[in-house]
């Protein structure tokens, strides 16, 4: 084991990890284990959060909702700023342990801190105004948007800081308080943020629980909650969805995708290769909105794969701790042998693969990136979420072809097209049906931009001044004119 990675794994396995809950550290009632994924080993406990803890959360977090709630946005922001300087400044510690428990190599880790960073600081530079709005004659009417109460944001494995924290800082901004649930495969990240938040924010604004999906669900189906902002798989956001409606609760859901991106036949495949790659194959495939088909023109679709098939073989493969490694291990053991069961399924259905298509020879879950050609559409590599190091290129001869190949699956969450002509692009990409569309690029997010998935893709937006408002109920205002007029 690399050196830095068994300093920080002993710095993890010493640690007392506790939940925070109204401010302070809960100890754990009983544990469950979390593996290392470049390992393949169990390297720490962490505490496993009991009804009767959550019982607590709610109920402290619903107590300090009032006051929190009553502070002004200039007031709310200025804590929330010194938090994220807190998590800047404790940036390489946050770091090494996104690396540690999800496996992304480390310069990836540190992206993912600054990222959130960023982020969380463009969503708190948008204003939510109370809007004045016509109405009836002698009728002054405003419309203002208060905070729900007490939100639970419940989050996967793939990105534990930006995944969590963001959805923290909507919640918070707009004066509710917050209970996050990080996913068991990665929950020392938010548990770490919940002790840095001890010093920064007032008692029961910020709670941290963590522990399986049965803690999730007695979140979505507690009366104690307002709102669940959850991030995650299309089937468990289903079951969110129905747990929530007994009390009809708020849900934003960001889901999974199957993300196509078409490169159209005036593409130069050399100079967009690199771009190609490092969309499909960042933190090894398990981003929700990596390319997961690719389409190519048949005219360049060879190039394309020769291209592409270069930089999978040259990418360096390794433990996230180790220098110059560009791809880490899948984050758990369910995920690496999904990706390898539809490799042997793309096999079986003719599939050419090209560059990688093996596990490594070593402890972890580790696959090499892997390009497979030749594949009918409806193979389940290019029908499932892969969420791995896999990409099937596909080749087309029509744009409209190509287009409606593109839209025929349930999932809607991102797409992107590729063209010498820009406009030409942002034409085909319009009939992308998805949350988020780019022309020459794919993946990148601004505080600015809502970002929801369409379809089975998602329910609600988060960022922007939509998905604030999403963390807050409208209410409309109608008075009379104060002067009498009509
Ligand atoms: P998952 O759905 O298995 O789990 C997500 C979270 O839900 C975990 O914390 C889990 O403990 C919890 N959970 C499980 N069952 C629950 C239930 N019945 N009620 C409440 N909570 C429950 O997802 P995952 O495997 O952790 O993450 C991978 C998926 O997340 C992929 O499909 C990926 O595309 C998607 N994702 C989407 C986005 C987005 O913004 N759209 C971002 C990242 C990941």
């Amino acid at each position: 084991m690399n050196i830095r990675m068994a300093q920080v794994q002993r710095a993890a396995a010493k640690h007392v990890w506790s939940q925070t809950i109204n401010g302070n550290a809960a100890a754990a009632l009983s544990c469950f284990q979390v593996v290392n994924p470049a390992t393949g080993r169990v390297f720490v406990d962490a505490p496993d959060t009991s009804p009767q803890q959550l019982e607590a959360a709610i109920t402290y977090a619903r107590r300090a909702q009032a006051g929190w709630g009553a502070l002004s946005v200039a007031e709310r922001r200025l804590y929330l700023h010194r938090f994220v300087e807190s998590l800047l400044s404790h940036r390489e510690e946050l770091a090494e342990l996104i690396t540690l428990e999800q496996g992304k190599p480390l310069p990836r880790a540190y992206d993912e801190v600054d990222r959130t960073a960023l982020l969380v600081k463009q969503l708190m530079k948008i204003e939510l105004p109370v809007e004045i709005l016509p109405g009836a004659p002698g009728w002054h009417v405003e419309l203002h948007h208060a905070p729900l109460g007490v939100v639970g944001a419940v989050t996967p494995w793939n990105m534990p800081l930006i995944l969590s924290f963001p959805k923290a800082i909507h919640a918070l901004y707009t004066g509710n308080t917050i209970i996050i649930k990080p996913s068991p495969y990665t929950p020392l990240t938010a548990l770490r943020v919940g002790e840095l938040s001890r010093e920064i924010l007032p008692p029961g604004v910020f709670n941290v629980v963590s522990g399986g999906n049965d803690l999730g669900q007695w979140m979505t189906e507690h009366p104690g909650l307002d709102k669940i902002s959850f991030t995650g798989s299309v089937p468990t956001g289903k079951r969110v969805l129905s747990s929530a409606a007994g009390t009809l609760k708020r849900v934003t859901l960001e889901l999974g995708g199957n993300d196509a991106a078409i490169v159209l036949d005036d593409a130069d495949p050399r100079a967009i290769a690199p771009a190609l790659f490092a969309a499909s194959f960042a933190n090894s495939g398990q981003v929700c909105m990596a390319i997961k088909r690719l389409y190519v023109h048949e005219r360049i679709h060879p190039d394309v794969c020769d291209e592409l098939a270069n930089l999978c073989r040259s990418a360096r493969i390794g433990d996230g701790f180790e220098e110059g490694v560009d791809l880490g291990p899948l984050q758990n053991e369910v995920q690496y042998r999904f990706v390898l069961e539809l490799l042997d399924d793309a096999r079986r259905a003719g599939g050419h693969i090209v560059g990688g298509g093996a596990p490594l020879e070593r402890p972890g879950f580790f696959v090499t990136p892997t390009i497979v050609t030749g594949l009918p559409d409806h193979c389940s590599l290019v029908q499932q979420e892969p969420f791995g190091p896999v990409l099937p290129v596909l080749s087309f001869s029509d744009v409209d072809e190509a287009v409606s190949r593109a839209n025929d699956t349930r999932f809607g969450l991102c797409g992107s097209v590729w063209s010498a002509d820009v406009l030409r692009g942002g034409e085909v990409a319009r009939r992308l049906e998805v949350g988020t569309a780019w022309v020459n690029r794919h993946m990148g997010w601004h505080g600015n931009v809502p970002f929801g998935g369409a379809k089975e893709s998602g329910f609600g937006v988060e960022c922007g001044l939509e998905g604030l408002k999403h963390y807050t109920r409208m209410q409309a205002l109608h008075m009379p004119n104060i002067d009498g007029s009509k």
